[in-house]
């Protein structure tokens, strides 16, 4: 095993480029838009030994093809809506040599809320401001007169945020993997991690069912088994928790206009939008389930039939064509996991990107990227330390 050899015990353990004359041999674990982001910046920060490992025979099996493919800017911690934003920048302006077309609708969002979550928005709004969002809160008529099926909504307003929007997420997901292939990227799918080799605390190489790879730095974007991924490895315990939700899309209803704008009534957990012709509709259900398929719940359509009945009675009763569920993967604090593991050399985190994977993909996969590289110093914004936990 020659990328085995024992390192020299004052090596610094997070210095991968300094190993030796050779480029590190970095593997991301997991196709997903964690795994697929990262290996496009590394691939474009000039890292020609990167190789994308995915357990299944296609990437985007779970979350990243399974989700409701909005860009929301305005989020609660600040750490995350700054990677949004940067998100939301790119899709506006996808660089020339980007190779799929991969549409950007920009029709905007409403972020509904009543009472003490309408204060906490506002601010929220403010900062996005701030930051060069355009945000401004509307009072709830105005809204309804934009979108009339909120007739009767018990909101008392909300945010208007033009510039969020609702992106293709496979040619998003599938243009980062070309785009990272081409640059020399090796994507290897039904290739399913199964071993880190760890000599004297540090990587040196990994295995998948069929062979042995070496490695200096393995990049942890397993989404819901990230923990897993975690443990093969050593490394420390990241307590991350897959969360299921369903979504659900209409039949077409011609009282649907498609250029209408995500709503989310953040005070009664609840978003729709136009999605072929009909809605799509997320009761925002959470339950904590493993790591793999993510069953279909009829829990949730209740759950579902329950809010719109009590909150928006002109979304009762929708013929709906067909649902599925998909697994969120949560920190206990809703923050990112980005860093270096603080007791195997090597080991990246890449999780935890909850609700926001999407959003934030091209500027997570930049500070992942960054951070391998030790392009920014090697230390991830304390937010999303994954030694906050420890
Ligand atoms: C219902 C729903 C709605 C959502 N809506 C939005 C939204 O509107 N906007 C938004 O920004 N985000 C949204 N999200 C969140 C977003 O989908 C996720 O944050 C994002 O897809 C996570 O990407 P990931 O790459 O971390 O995980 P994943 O997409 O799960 O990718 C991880 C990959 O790792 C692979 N893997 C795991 N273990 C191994 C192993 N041992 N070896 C090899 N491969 C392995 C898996 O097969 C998987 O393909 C939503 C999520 C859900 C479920």
């Amino acid at each position: 095993m020659p990328g085995c050899a024992p390192a020299p015990v004052s090596e610094p353990r997070h210095r991968v480029l300094s190993v030796s004359n050779q480029q590190p041999s970095i593997v991301v674990v997991g196709a997903g838009f964690a795994g697929a982001a990262t290996a496009f910046h590394l691939t474009r920060m000039g890292m020609e030994r990167v190789t994308i490992l995915e357990q299944e025979e296609v990437p985007g099996m779970h979350a990243s093809g399974r989700n409701a493919a909005m860009v929301r800017q305005v989020v609660p911690n600040e750490s995350i809506a700054a990677l949004a934003r940067g998100g939301a920048a790119f899709l506006r302006h996808l660089p020339r040599d980007w190779p799929l077309e991969t549409d950007f609708e920009q029709n905007g969002s409403f972020l509904l809320a009543s009472a003490g979550d309408s204060a906490r928005l506002k601010q929220d709004g403010d900062r996005s401001r701030e930051r060069g969002v355009p945000a401004e809160w509307w009072p709830i008529e105005r809204i309804v007169e934009a979108v009339p099926i909120l007739e009767g909504s018990p909101a008392e307003g909300g945010l208007w945020c033009p510039t969020d929007g609702v992106v293709d997420i496979h040619g998003l997901l599938q243009g980062y993997l070309k785009a990272a292939a081409s640059a020399g990227a090796r994507l290897r799918t039904s290739s399913g991690l199964r071993r880190v080799v760890v000599r004297q605390g540090k990587i040196c190489a990994i295995q998948t069912e069929s062979d042995e790879l070496s490695a200096d730095v393995v990049v942890n974007a397993a989404g819901a088994w990230a923990r897993q991924v975690g443990q093969l490895a050593g490394a420390s315990a990241v307590p991350l928790v897959p969360y299921r939700r369903h979504l659900f899309v209409t039949k077409p209803l011609d009282w649907v206009e498609p250029q209408w704008p995500i709503v989310w009534d953040l005070s009664r957990d609840l978003y729709f939008r136009p999605e072929s012709g009909g809605l799509l509709l997320c009761p925002c259900d959470e339950v904590a389930q493993e790591a793999g398929p993510a069953a279909d719940d009829p829990a949730a359509l209740q759950m579902l039939a329950d809010k719109v009945t009590r909150n928006y009675s002109r979304l009762s009763d929708l013929p709906i064509r067909r649902s599925w569920a998909g697994l969120r993967t949560l920190a206990p604090d809703g923050r990112f996991v980005v860093g270096w593991d603080s007791s195997v050399g090597g080991f990246f985190w890449l999780a935890g990107l909850a609700g926001h994977g999407v959003a934030t993909s091209y500027s997570v996969g930049l500070l992942a990227a960054s951070l391998v590289l030790q392009e920014s110093h090697g230390a991830a914004p304390a937010a999303f330390r994954p030694d906050r936990f420890l």
